[in-house]
């Protein structure tokens, strides 16, 4: 009898110890999602960053950038890939989930059809001006094979790209 107690508690100290294990094993069966607004930081640095991280439009100084666009529903669609399709066309401040930073929609002056303000982690400071070229052969104009957008730079990456193929 007595040997039979020690086998018992044997078994039990076994089994405690097997379902400690267990627990430990869930916890890390743990993954930690990636946040919604991390996710839409990636999103934006895929659309505003070229492949060595830098911006990818043209510098005019001070943190100012500029692309030219044939229309002002061009400049609305555009600014649609960066702070949603619930954007309008009215001056707003759009804010990312998580505290990763804002973007403020202004309407432009003459010749400007908006300025995008971008505070982003991940992504350099900067204002955007969508500029109306319309009118302007100056500028280098540039028609993307896959989507048939068309704006004003000297870059010759389409900006409705960002990680996809095929995009929009
Ligand atoms: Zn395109």
């Amino acid at each position: 009898m007595k040997r039979k107690n020690y086998l018992y508690v044997f078994w039990t100290a076994l089994m405690l110890l097997g379902m400690s294990w267990t627990v430990i094993s869930c916890g890390d069966d743990d993954e930690k999602s990636v946040g919604k607004g991390a996710q839409q930081v990636a999103e934006l640095q895929a659309l505003l960053l070229d492949e060595n991280g830098r911006l990818s439009f043209d510098g005019m100084g001070d943190g100012t950038y500029k692309i030219g666009l044939l229309s002002k529903q061009d400049a609305i669609d555009l600014i649609k890939l960066y702070v949603g399709s619930g954007f309008t066309g009215q001056a707003r401040t759009f804010a990312l989930d998580d505290n990763k930073g804002t973007i403020d929609v202004a309407i432009g002056d003459q010749g400007v059809f908006y300025s995008v303000g971008f505070m982003v982690e991940g992504i350099p400071q900067f204002r955007l001006w969508l500029l109306d070229e319309g009118g302007n052969s100056l500028g280098v104009s540039h028609k993307c094979s896959v989507c048939g957008f068309t704006w004003i730079s000297t870059i010759n990456r389409c900006p409705k790209t960002g990680d996809k193929k095929y995009h929009p």
